[in-house]
């Protein structure tokens, strides 16, 4: 592989702050590689890997069910396809959702992560938090966890490895081609997560 092509799906939601981490996680390691706005589903088939980022998930799922883009991220996924789900991404690539509140969400899946996921998980007087995190699956240990208004995992099929656990929550997992977490690694300025995302792009 010369140039990895990385796009960041930008319905809505952290896209620059996920192009800004992803450039520098490149210079970092030293790959070449261009990082892109994935707006049309023509975009999606020029992917070597694609970030899904935070956000509102309705939203992110709805309007790229219309454009017709999901369907092509799912078949890319299907294929091998790296992909990391952040927050709402996460929400987007699971197979179930339910909401804190308002229990199950009709909004629109790719339905390939073998999770249960509970959107809002952590309540209203957490809406938002940082909190240390350590990610020893994957080598990433002290990591500052940005928490919005996040979902976690409550269930997880026999696919999917734990990467992080928050509070007894999971809060990060690992199911072949697919990284996803509840928190932010984008709005954090170091970069080890967007790092670790590349190296599985250059390793598929
Ligand atoms: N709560 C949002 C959702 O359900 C996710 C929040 C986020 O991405 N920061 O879509």
């Amino acid at each position: 592989m010369s140039e990895l092509n990385i796009g960041v799906l930008s319905v809505q939601g952290d896209v620059a702050e996920n192009i800004a981490s992803t450039k520098a996680a490149l210079h970092e390691l030293g790959i070449n590689g261009n990082v892109t706005n994935v707006k049309t589903r023509d975009q999606v088939s020029e992917l070597d890997g694609l970030i899904i980022p935070g956000g509102e998930s309705t939203m992110i799922g709805q309007l790229s069910l219309v454009n017709g883009s999901l369907k092509k991220i799912k078949k890319k996924i299907e294929a091998g396809m790296p992909v990391l789900g952040i927050c709402a991404g996460l929400i987007l690539l699971s197979k179930k959702v339910k909401d804190r509140v308002v229990g199950e969400t009709q909004q629109p899946l790719l339905d390939l992560l073998d999770v249960q996921v509970e959107r809002n998980s952590f309540g209203r007087q957490h809406d938002s938090f940082e909190a240390e995190i350590s990610m020893e699956p994957i080598q990433i240990s002290n990591f500052s966890g940005v928490f919005i208004r996040a979902p976690s995992i409550e269930e997880i099929g026999k696919g999917v490895e734990v990467i992080s656990k928050f509070n007894e929550k999971i809060v990060a997992v690992k199911q072949g081609n697919i990284l996803a977490t509840a928190f932010h690694p984008e709005l954090t300025s170091d970069v080890s997560l967007h790092k670790y995302f590349l190296q599985m792009i250059k390793n598929s």
